[in-house]
């Protein structure tokens, strides 16, 4: 079996963990300042706040720009539902813009019709480690007053004109669950320069707590949104590994490339000049009638593969009820989702398990030709 995807964990996290948990402090303690300062600092942020999930980082960089009930976000269809469900947890509107077909990210192209006076921020995500095309987005936030901030959840390490993903925006996010490139189990940091938005983060993620964290006295409405100390001791070694970790991942992908050049029927992810790529995942795409035969076949061999992000946001049956989406809103969004699949890739993957993997693809589509 070719699992899809694998933590890299050796006997570092486990010794962590465990001397966490003879510390007997298990929760906002040492590891969890720790943590935050050194994923800032590798990422090159200022501020650095841990959560207990990617999605409660969303939340709280929703809540801390001060967006709420008619309030407008623009975002993208093709993600992980978190990115555009944190803008409804504060009755906030989702507007999606379409993807583009290169980078997978929201097209910057397609924003600026949308902005209307309710606009108050724009959500790009950063789609399986490929950065977004975010000059663009930059441009009309400043032209137009608005917030950034970034899904950086798929992106850790990734760059963009020599910037690193998550220091562009006003405020970003990162997810830490056991799929993604680096992992504490659950877990998430929210990054930025601002102090102010960064104080918000810190007090709502521990039920509203005042500047002076005095243990009964709460100064706003705030959530339990706590890591433990033993997540954050994972988070703590994680960020140490994630060059060595993006840069494994980067010479897989690398592998599975050349090992599918040579196949018409596949396409392959590319990455824009001036960006690099963190390789959340190793996707390719195929004709959408093809698509779930080769899964099939695929998973059949033991060689695990998905569909991903199928269906679309705007396609899941909450937003077509509350919104009234249908097939057909978002085209290229839909494109992507149907003809996507993704492949096994993981920081431990040898060549040998890519050439299983590749060689079992083309047998498959040699096939069906
Ligand atoms: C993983 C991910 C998140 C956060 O997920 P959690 O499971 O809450 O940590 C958010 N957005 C995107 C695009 C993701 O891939």
């Amino acid at each position: 079996m070719i699992p899809l995807s694998k933590p890299y964990i050796d006997q570092k996290e486990i010794d962590a963990v465990v001397e966490v948990l003879r510390s007997s402090t298990l929760s906002l303690g040492p590891k969890t300042e720790q943590f935050e300062k050194e994923f800032a600092s590798l990422t090159g942020s200022k501020y650095g706040v841990a959560v207990n999930s990617g999605t409660s980082g969303l939340h709280l960089a929703i809540r801390a720009l001060g967006i709420g009930p008619g309030d407008e976000v623009i975002t993208t269809p093709f993600s992980f539902i978190a990115s555009s469900n944190c803008i409804l947890f504060e009755n906030a509107t989702p507007v999606f813009v379409d993807a583009e077909d290169q980078t997978f990210g929201m097209d910057p192209d397609l924003v600026e019709a949308k902005i209307t006076e309710k606009t108050k921020a724009i959500l790009p995500v950063h789609v399986f480690g490929n950065p977004s095309r975010m000059t663009r987005v930059m441009e009309l936030a400043e032209k137009y007053d608005l917030k950034v901030i970034e899904d950086a959840c798929e992106s850790p390490l990734a760059t963009h004109f020599g910037k690193t993903i998550g220091t562009l925006g006003d405020v970003s996010v990162f997810g830490f669950y056991p799929n993604k490139q680096m992992t504490t189990g659950e877990g998430g940091m929210v990054l930025t320069d601002n102090e102010e938005i960064y104080k918000l983060v810190l007090s709502m993620r521990n039920q509203g707590r005042g500047d002076s964290m005095q243990w009964l006295s709460f100064d706003r409405l705030g959530y339990n949104y706590r890591i433990s100390e033993l997540t954050a001791a994972l988070g703590v070694i994680q960020t140490a590994k994630l060059p060595e970790i993006i840069e494994r991942r980067s010479a897989a992908a690398k592998m599975y490339m050349s090992y599918l050049s040579d196949i018409p029927e596949v396409t392959l992810p590319k990455t824009l000049e001036n960006t690099k790529h963190s390789w959340f995942v190793f996707s390719i795409r195929v004709k959408s009638e093809w698509r779930d035969e080769i899964l099939k076949e695929l998973n059949a061999k033991g060689i695990q593969s998905k569909a991903y992000f199928y269906p679309c946001i705007h396609l899941q049956t909450y937003y077509m009820e509350s919104f009234g989406y249908k097939k057909g809103d978002f085209p290229v969004a839909e494109k992507l989702s149907n003809e996507m699949i993704i492949l096994p890739l993981f920081t431990e993957i040898t060549e040998e398990q890519i050439k299983t993997v590749t060689d079992n693809l083309k047998e498959i589509i040699h096939k069906l030709r």
